[in-house]
């Protein structure tokens, strides 16, 4: 189950924060996860709870915001959410489009004590 890796790592990430900030209870996360990055939120929440139990972490709550998946055409230099994985511009139907987001798995807020 990779989301146990993702959860260590982002304990990791926010001890360090905490540290800096002197904190010493951790109340709430709030994850910015792309559609495309491959977690499962539910597994992730599941994994965190387990491996904050018993720490200085524990009860912290996360707060989950799915980043849809989203495209670049540099023929027409639009920006769109790609639907459905069709990697196709909506407006010239060109298939040379890059993926410019969705894939990241970041930290947007922390809430602590
Ligand atoms: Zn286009």
């Amino acid at each position: 189950m990779h989301e146990m890796t993702i959860a260590q790592n982002l304990i990791q990430i926010l001890r360090e924060e905490m540290g800096r900030h002197g904190a010493r209870s951790l109340k709430s996360v709030h994850l910015d996860i792309g559609q495309m990055s491959a977690v499962v939120p539910e597994a992730l929440s599941f994994c965190f709870e387990v491996a904050t139990s018993g720490t200085d972490m524990e009860g912290a709550r996360l707060v989950m915001n799915v980043v849809p998946l989203k495209g670049y055409c540099p023929q027409c230099k639009k920006e769109f959410e790609i639907k459905g994985y069709t990697f196709i511009c909506p407006s010239c139907g060109s298939t040379e489009i890059k993926t410019i987001g969705g894939r990241e798995l970041s930290v947007v807020e922390i809430e602590v004590d």
